[in-house]
């Protein structure tokens, strides 16, 4: 087994007793890793989980989190976690999507659960908490066998499938081989020199690839510690580095700025912090200086999920000497600008292209989107505008994929205006993201009411609620008798900006 599955039991080999995960009060070492994630794969077998099957996760960070994926991988499944703040609509579509066979949720996701409506629906396996469903399982996993499972699995087998929202407003899952995964963490370990006694703070959800695969994944591969952050909390982010000792963290920008506002922020214990990786969201130079100043190693990374996700990286001594860049490539990831070959006065600016080991298998039975997205040698268009200097180091300046970032959520005008739409006083809108200081960008929508129809900005916000992931949620609306349109008839974004 070349997958990431074996990754406990390699480690267990010569450091079984070094603590693998911390949640709360709960540890676990790399020994205890390997006889739970054995027991959950032969429990997944027993429920007729093979090779190739999807196995689905819904629920915050926690150590069922990371069992449920090595327990698939070990059987050479697919592990698809989801997204904690979608409705249950948009659960459906992407369980119905990837054909999952099993959905493992935590239980305190037992309502939306309930109201799942897929075709073909996956067992349901509770786990954490007290209910009954949950004790059920963690019964019958006690009772499962430990022995080895032998099962052959390759690097490029698929080991998971991310959604990512499109133009279309039809989310696509990116299908990340174990090859993919294991690229991606090579990179991380020689551009941020992750060392085996690293103890890191896992801030953001598993459910994003960053999380997954810039910082647990790394952290488990070298037998250091990840510490588990249920949810973003400022107070608990600074416990949590002071009584660990945490030594790294991936946080996006909005949650590196929360910490600079808390009152805390300048009396923290923070000195066993060797490095910080900011990214998925511009970085704002501001962010940067507020962490130089207060003594702290501070890179930027840009990534996307379609490239596993890391492509480019500012290493901290450069932070301070390219302010702003979004980096040079990871020594295994190359990076081009589309039309660089232009010739010109040194105005290079075109679409980042990245090409690779760590580049994606394709979407999810989506042959169409992935020879749109994949040129034929191997390059993935990434949909954002660089410039890259005289010294090799690129900067994202635009986007050309119609995408904001709210938070480190990245939400589509697409999926946004056509839930918009489907009110009947809705004739037609559009949706931009706009600055905003604590989120980075938030959502307005631009609503042309239909004749003879009457609404007003709350009832369109609360006809969201419910249909769309809360930070989907325009945070206004404003109505406009006609909306500005190009020569060719389509929405003028730029002029509603
Ligand atoms: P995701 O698929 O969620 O990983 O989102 C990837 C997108 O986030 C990229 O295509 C960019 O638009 C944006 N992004 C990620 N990192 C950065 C960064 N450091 N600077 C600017 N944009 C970023
Ligand atoms: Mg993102």
């Amino acid at each position: 087994n070349q997958g990431l599955g074996s990754w406990p039991l390699r480690r267990a080999r010569s450091s079984p007793h070094q603590r693998a995960l911390v949640v709360g009060a709960d540890e676990q070492t790399y020994a205890g890793l390997v006889e739970r994630t054995t027991r959950f794969a032969h429990a997944l077998r027993s429920m007729g989980v093979a090779h190739g099957d999807r196995v689905a996760y819904l629920g915050a960070n926690a150590a069922s989190l990371v069992e449920t994926m090595f327990a698939a991988h070990l059987l050479g499944a697919v592990f698809v976690p989801l997204n904690t703040r979608l409705t249950a609509a948009e659960l459906s579509f992407q369980l119905d999507d990837c054909g999952a066979s099993v959905l493992v949720y935590a239980t305190g996701h037992a309502g939306v659960v309930e109201q799942l409506q897929v075709a073909a629906p996956p067992v349901l396996v509770a786990v954490g908490g007290g209910s009954a469903a949950a004790l059920d399982f963690e019964e019958r996993l006690q009772a499962s066998p430990a022995d080895l499972i032998d099962e052959p699995v390759g690097y490029d087998d698929p080991a998971m499938i991310l959604y990512t929202s499109g133009t279309t407003g039809r989310p696509k899952g990116a299908v990340l081989t174990h090859g993919n995964v294991i690229w991606n963490c090579m990179n991380v370990l020689v551009e941020l020199d992750i060392a085996g006694d690293e103890v890191t703070l896992i801030s953001a959800p598993l459910f994003h690839v960053a999380a997954l695969n810039m910082t647990l994944l790394p952290t488990l591969l070298k037998g250091g510690c990840a510490v588990l952050m249920t949810g973003w909390n400022v107070d608990d982010c600074f416990d949590l580095v002071e009584r660990h000792g945490v030594t790294w963290m991936f946080g996006v920008p909005t949650m590196f700025a929360d910490l600079t506002r808390s009152p805390r922020w300048a009396s923290a214990d923070l000195s066993s912090i060797r490095s910080l990786l900011a990214g998925g969201a511009p970085v704002p130079t501001s962010l940067i200086a507020a962490y130089q100043q207060r003594g702290l190693r501070f890179l930027q990374g840009y990534g996307l999920t379609e490239a596993a996700p890391g492509a480019l990286i500012v290493r901290a001594e450069m932070s301070t000497v390219k302010v702003g860049s979004a980096g040079v490539p990871h020594f295994f990831s190359d990076v081009r600008l589309a039309r660089s070959d232009v010739a010109g006065s040194g105005a290079t600016e075109g679409e980042l292209l990245i090409q690779g080991p760590t580049v994606m298998a394709g979407y999810w039975g989506r042959p169409d989107a992935t020879a749109a997205a994949i040129t034929e040698n191997g390059w993935i268009r990434t949909g954002d505008v660089g410039r890259v200097d005289e010294d090799g180091y690129y900067f994202v300046v635009g986007r050309l994929k119609e995408m904001y970032i709210s938070g480190g959520e990245n939400v589509y005008p697409a999926e946004v205006e056509s839930a918009l739409l489907r009110h009947p006083a809705v004739e037609e809108c559009a949706v931009i993201g706009v600055p905003d200081d604590r989120w980075g960008e938030v959502g307005q929508a631009f609503v042309r009411v239909r004749s003879g129809h009457r609404i007003t900005e709350q009832d369109l916000l609360a006809f969201l609620d419910g249909r769309l992931a809360r930070y989907k949620i325009p945070k206004t609306v404003r109505f406009m008798d006609e909306l500005p349109r190009t020569g060719s008839g389509k929405i003028h974004r730029d002029k509603l900006r």
